[in-house]
C-alpha cells in the first residue's frame, strides 16, 4: 500500500508518517529531509539542491522525479511520500508511475501552522527534533539526549515560513484539487493533537491494529 501524504508544512505529515511506518512497517519517504542529507554529503546533486532550498526555493521536476524514481526501484514494500509531490507535474508522474492507494490531506489553517513552525526547535550536534509548544528541551536552549546547543533552523525563521506557506499554497494546493478529481483522497484534521490524528487516519485508512 503506497500512500502519498500532503498537507501545509507544521500540519504533522512527518510525525504521522514515522508512527505508520513504526507501528505498520510503511517505509517513511521524506523528501526534504533526503534532499537535505544530499546536501550535507557535498554531492554534485547535493550542491544543485542545495542552491534552490537556501532561499525557500523548490528544486526543478525533473531533478526530483528522476530522484524519487530510483527510489520506488528500491522499495519493496509500502511507501509513504511525504513531501512530494509539490507540482502538477509531480503528481502526474505519481498517477503514472506508482499504484498509489490514498492521498491523504493534512488539512490545516495558515496561523496554526505558522505557529507550529515558528516553535520548531532542532539540535545542533545530533538533529533530534524539538517543539517548544509541545516537546521543549528540559533545559532551555540544551539537547536533552547529546547536551549540543538547541537552534532554530534555517528554513523555519520568519520570512523562510512565509514564503513556505505562500508557495503552499500556490503550488500544492491545486494538486490536492486535482486529486480531487479521483476517489483515493482522504482529508485529515490536522489541528487535533498528534494522537487523535493518528487515531483518524487509521481509522479511515481501515488498518488494523
Ligand atoms: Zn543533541
Amino acid at each position: 500500500m503506497n500512500l502519498v501524504f500532503m498537507g501545509i508544512q507544521g500540519s504533522g505529515k512527518g510525525l504521522q508518517a514515522e508512527l505508520l511506518a513504526k507501528r505498520y512497517g510503511f517505509e517513511h519517504f521524506d523528501l526534504g529531509s533526503e534532499l537535505r542529507e544530499r546536501v550535507k554529503k557535498d554531492t554534485p546533486f547535493g550542491r544543485m539542491v542545495e542552491t534552490y532550498i537556501k532561499d525557500g526555493n523548490l528544486v526543478p521536476d525533473e531533478e526530483i522525479i528522476a530522484f524519487i524514481n530510483k527510489k520506488i526501484d528500491d522499495n519493496i514494500k509500502g511507501l509513504v511520500l511525504d513531501g512530494f509531490p509539490r507540482t502538477i507535474a509531480q503528481a502526474k508522474f505519481i498517477v503514472d508511475k506508482i499504484p498509489v492507494k490514498h492521498i491523504v490531506y493534512f488539512s490545516l489553517d495558515d496561523q496554526t501552522a505558522t505557529n507550529r513552525l515558528a516553535s520548531r526547535r532542532i539540535c545542533s550536534q545530533c538533529k533530534t527534533g524539538y517543539n517548544l509548544l509541545v516537546k521543549p528541551p528540559k533545559v532551555p536552549n540544551v539537547c536533552d539526549v547529546c547536551g549540543g546547543k538547541v537552534v532554530i533552523r534555517h528554513d523555519d525563521h520568519a520570512p523562510a515560513i512565509k514564503r513556505r506557506i505562500s508557495k503552499f499554497h500556490e503550488l500544492t494546493e491545486p494538486i490536492i484539487d486535482f486529486f480531487k478529481e479521483g476517489d483515493k483522497l482522504i482529508t485529515i484534521n490536522a489541528a487535533q493533537s498528534p494522537e487523535m490524528i493518528h487515531k483518524e487516519l487509521v481509522g479511515k485508512l481501515k488498518l488494523t491494529s
